[in-house]
């Protein structure tokens, strides 16, 4: 009987009984696709990816995540993942959400390129090879741009427009496109990032962090045919809340005290000095100070600035928490040469 890989021991896929599975090799492509009811879709998308997948000639798998769907979703997946070894289906217990759809498709990825789309069939699977093309050329992350969208303008396009020029300009990292679904991953690449919230869509951004190349390629968009899209305006604020998010993470996780520490001092040496000036005010010229608007923005600088100071310690220690209990470097090798520890070298 076949060893199952120790990753496949952890998530042992379902539908597929592991004696059927004929795959030896790790394939070369991961393709991850969340799905949350798109029964409709399921059978074109499955056509489609098989189709534009196999003339490419790379080994590759098809990760499916079921995001808790209510409809027949689950039940397509497994019938064809029956007849197919090649996709694999993740069934999550409730709605968790995209991203943490795409967290699971990243642990179980085992392709050197990790690819996603969106399962409605708006992303189109023929843009595949070019992604992979652009990746080829030395980038680490390559991210589709719907440069001719088919959505609504005022609560999708619009916001979105917006959204995107914000979170180029905060995070340094240019894209037209962040909330496109079709990229191409290094494995590497999101092997190493944890998702959160709404992060996904943040990975170019976060992994620039870690040095990668980070491309963008013009893909096409279909109008949604079937079903319904999941998201409305409200995704906007969350989106913009979690730019905050990604900002410090970009700049500050690893010394939250200089930031917050540099507000403190600041904010206590302010106060500081206004409580000496009305010192004096009071000691020396013997003026009441008691219903000056300033004693209370003296008070106020100081008790500010040491909170400020006490959250950048807070700050410390999580951060080290974070850091030390989970064994995660605060840094990303890129190679390493004769370094392996593990064998001896004989001469
Ligand atoms: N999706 C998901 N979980 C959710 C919401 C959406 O897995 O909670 C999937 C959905 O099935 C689709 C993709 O994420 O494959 C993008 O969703 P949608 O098309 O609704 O987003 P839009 O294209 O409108 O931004
Ligand atoms: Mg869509």
């Amino acid at each position: 009987m076949e060893i199952l890989s120790a990753q496949e021991q952890q998530h042992p896929v379902s539908s597929v009984p592991h004696w059927v599975a004929p795959v030896k090799t790790k394939p070369t492509l991961s393709i991850v696709v969340p799905i949350y009811n798109e029964a409709e879709n399921i059978p074109q998308l499955y056509t489609r990816l098989t189709a534009a997948l196999t003339t490419l000639g790379h080994s590759y798998e098809i990760i499916a995540i079921d995001d808790g769907s209510h409809d027949r979703s689950f039940n397509l997946l497994r019938e064809l993942a029956l007849g197919d070894p090649i996709l694999r289906v993740v069934r999550f217990r409730r709605n968790f959400g995209q991203t943490a759809a795409f967290a699971a498709g990243f642990v179980r990825a085992q392709g050197q390129v990790v690819i996603t789309l969106d399962a409605d069939l708006q992303n189109d699977p023929v843009d595949i090879p070019l992604l992979l093309a652009k990746l080829d050329e030395g980038y680490d992350v390559v991210s589709g741009w719907r440069e001719r969208r088919h959505d609504p303008f005022w609560n999708r396009r619009l916001p979105s427009l917006l959204a995107n020029r914000l979170i180029s300009f905060v995070t340094s990292v240019h894209l037209h496109d962040y909330g496109c679904s079709l990229k191409a991953y290094r494995s590497a690449v999101v092997k190493d990032i944890q998702l959160y919230g709404e992060l996904h869509r943040f990975i170019p951004a976060i992994a620039s962090w870690q040095g990668v190349a980070v491309g963008e390629i013009p893909v096409s968009h279909a109008p949604r045919r079937f079903g319904k899209s999941k998201y409305g305006i409200g995704r906007t604020l969350r989106v913009v809340l979690d730019l905050v998010t990604v900002r410090f993470l970009l700049s500050y996780a690893t010394r939250p005290m200089q930031i917050f520490g540099s507000i403190g001092l600041l904010s206590s040496f302010l106060g500081a000095s206004l409580g000496f000036y009305l010192a004096y005010v009071r000691l020396i010229l013997q003026q009441s100070v008691g219903d000056r608007p300033l004693l209370l923005l003296a008070v106020l600088l100081i008790v500010l600035g040491v909170q400020f100071l006490g959250m950048g310690l807070l700050g410390e220690l999580i951060t080290r928490v974070y850091y030390e209990g989970r064994n995660k470097p605060i840094y990303v090798v890129r190679e390493e040469i004769n370094n392996n520890s593990d064998y001896s070298v004989e001469r």
